[in-house]
């Protein structure tokens, strides 16, 4: 039996793989910071129906050791379909075991978006109507970070920004920034058509593409947590940042999306600006119009778990949303994605998954859609 993650996104230490099965297993922290949680590894070798159990030995002490509870492995034969493994979290330790049907399967933390399906995303979208690759920041590592605009409009007044995976581990939302693109490639569209009148798009498919590389829970390769670098951003320490702030400026922002995933809510829900100080009627109606919206599209999403909102003024302002809703007076929510289930509408078999983040991404524009009008007064 072969154990290897030295591939993209790839994680795993190998501790004691002389018994099948027990092997025993560690994650490995982000480079430059004591953050792990993601695993992404692939096991070679195997013989087919024999069981193989496998310990993430170190979990408890991971980043959220609450998102172990409940939570079940995802694994693949073919790193295509992704299905959920019966997972338990005991003293610290998380386990899971498979006799598997071919003689190699990969096991993930989620449903791994990788660097090549990346390079395609992009690709594709620069064939769409009125899409250019807008501008191009480089991390520290000097990888791309790809800024699209589709802009079907001249005319178009409003300025739209979806931003995603400034977590390298929350795979889930690239996932969701596919399924939005997808649905900006369909012909006959009303709601979409209507959308891009009025509006232009801004998006950046994945702010953290060294972290994602190296398997990376939540940082850069400077060890620096970008979802807490909106206040101090810098071209050597948080140049993923810097660059998407220098293009804001340029452009303006009038609705901003940051997509995320949380290791320990088994829930879709958004995190809103009503902590920062000038948080308006204005801006609390928008947020809670795009709720209802969404839950009225009959999008996996709900409104009654989620984080507690901050109070009037005490809002962390480092934090993405907060600083580009405070900046540019707009409408601005964190949306996050579970590693879980959705629990308002479990699925066992795969989890809350990428298919799932792709609907939801779908569904957020037809939200756009009826709320574009709305943007400013
Ligand atoms: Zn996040």
């Amino acid at each position: 039996m072969q154990i290897s993650a030295d591939f993209d996104s790839g994680n795993i230490n190998v501790l004691d793989s002389s018994n099948p099965q027990d092997v025993r297993l560690a994650i490995r922290p982000d480079s430059h910071s004591g953050h792990f949680q993601w695993f992404h590894f692939k096991v070679a070798g195997l013989k087919v129906g024999q069981q193989y159990g496998f310990s993430l030995t170190n979990a408890g002490q991971s980043s959220y050791p609450a998102g172990w509870q409940d939570y079940h492995a995802v694994a693949s034969y073919d790193q295509q379909n992704w299905f959920r493994v019966p997972s338990q979290f005991n003293d610290g330790v998380l386990s899971f075991a498979i006799a598997p049907e071919h003689e190699q399967i990969c096991f993930a933390y989620f449903e791994p978006y990788s660097r090549a399906r990346h390079q395609n995303l992009i690709e594709d979208a620069r064939t769409l109507a009125g899409a250019e690759l807008f501008a191009v920041g480089k991390s520290i590592e000097g990888r791309d970070i790809e800024l699209l605009r589709i802009s079907r409009n001249a005319q178009a007044q409003r300025k739209i920004w979806i931003t995603a995976q400034q977590h390298p581990g929350e795979h889930m939302a690239e996932w969701f920034m596919q399924g939005l693109l997808e649905r900006l490639q369909l012909e006959g569209d009303d709601e979409l058509h209507a959308l891009l009148e009025q509006a232009d798009f801004y998006l950046v498919p994945n702010m953290n593409p060294d972290g994602a590389f190296h398997g990376h829970l939540r940082t850069n390769m400077a060890g620096q947590d970008l979802n807490r670098a909106w206040q101090t951003a810098s071209p050597e320490r948080s140049p993923e940042v810097y660059f998407v702030q220098q293009q804001m400026r340029a452009v303006g922002v009038d609705l901003f999306l940051d997509i995320h995933g949380d290791e320990e809510i088994p829930h879709v829900f958004t995190a809103g600006c009503s902590g920062n100080p000038g948080f308006s009627p204005r801006l609390a109606k928008l947020e809670s119009d795009f709720q209802r919206l969404l839950v009225d599209q009959g999008a996996e999403f709900q409104t009654l778990f989620g984080y507690t909102p901050n109070q009037f003024g005490e809002a962390n302002t480092s934090l993405a949303a907060n600083a580009v809703g405070l900046e540019f007076d707009c409408l601005a929510l964190t949306i996050e994605m579970p590693f879980k289930d959705h629990d308002d509408r479990p699925n066992p078999k795969t989890g809350w998954s990428g298919a799932r983040s792709k609907q939801l991404g779908q569904d957020v524009l037809s939200v756009l859609a009826v709320m574009v009008g709305q943007l400013r007064d």
